[in-house]
């Protein structure tokens, strides 16, 4: 325990539930903000993941805070939906660049410590929809299925240096981001969701605490659905 953890958008939400996990089995735990500041008893960063030098910069605080990066969770995301005939290149690359390009970005930096120390844990927040496909979320589903061959390729390269890198998709959770479907749409999705209701994201958290507990050591390259049974055959 004491390990060093970042968890990206770790200021609210699922990454913020994810973080107090971490807080509450004794690791040193930072988050990124954008601008809202550290939740209470938090160490926070600003830092946009679109942003190469603002990933770099907040690495450099975490390691002067807490050391290297050993536990990285990438989880911040972003959707913008529409059908495809509406959504224009904007709305695609936009999405891709903030929940792909910047797992990329967060994962690049934090390998260089982790490489060094010949260890290394990095789960990456996913969704059903990127194994599942949604109407209306080419470019979320896109981004979030880019994780998964992210994810492995990363098991692939850095496992022999004890690095896992793994994958958690949950299904429905409660949070700002699904505050925004309209009634009808929740209905329509709860039917289809064994489970008949959202997750909390403490669920979510406790699948990514799994996966870098001292247990889960040889789980890598792994996607761990965490969703009510919405997803089951993937
Ligand atoms: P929220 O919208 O509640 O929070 C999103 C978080 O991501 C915020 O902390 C936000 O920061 C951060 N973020 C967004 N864009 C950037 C960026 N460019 N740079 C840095 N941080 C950024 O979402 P959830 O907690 O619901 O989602 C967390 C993750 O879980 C996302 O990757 C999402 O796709 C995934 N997920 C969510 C599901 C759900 O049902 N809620 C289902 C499946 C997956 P800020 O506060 O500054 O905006």
């Amino acid at each position: 325990m004491g390990r060093s953890v970042l968890v990206t958008g770790g200021n609210r939400g699922i990454g913020l539930a994810i973080a107090r996990a971490y807080q509450a089995q004794g690791d040193k735990v930072a988050i990124t903000h954008r601008g809202s500041g550290a939740p209470e008893g938090l160490f926070g960063v600003r830092c946009d993941v679109t942003d190469s030098a603002a990933v770099d910069a907040a690495f450099t605080e975490v390691e002067a805070e807490h050391g290297p990066v050993e536990i990285l969770v990438a989880n911040a995301g972003i959707t913008d939906d529409t059908l495809l005939m509406r959504m224009d290149e904007e709305q695609f690359t936009r999405v891709i660049d903030a929940n792909l390009t910047g797992a990329w970005r967060v994962t690049k930096r934090a390998t260089r410590g982790m490489l060094r120390a010949r260890y290394g844990r990095i789960v990456y927040i996913s969704s059903v929809v990127g194994l599942l496909g949604s109407p209306g979320q080419v470019n979320y589903a896109a981004s979030k299925a880019g994780l998964v061959g992210m994810a492995r390729s990363i098991a692939r390269e850095l496992g022999s240096r004890d690095i896992t890198a793994n994958v958690v998709a949950p299904g429905f959770v409660a949070t700002d981001m699904t505050d925004a479907v309209s009634e009808d749409r929740r209905k329509q999705i709860l039917a289809s969701v064994p489970a008949g209701r959202y997750a909390s994201p403490e669920e979510i958290a406790a699948a990514v605490t799994f996966l870098t507990s001292e247990g889960a050591g040889y789980i890598t390259g792994a996607v761990i659905p965490v969703d009510g049974g919405l997803g089951m055959g993937h």
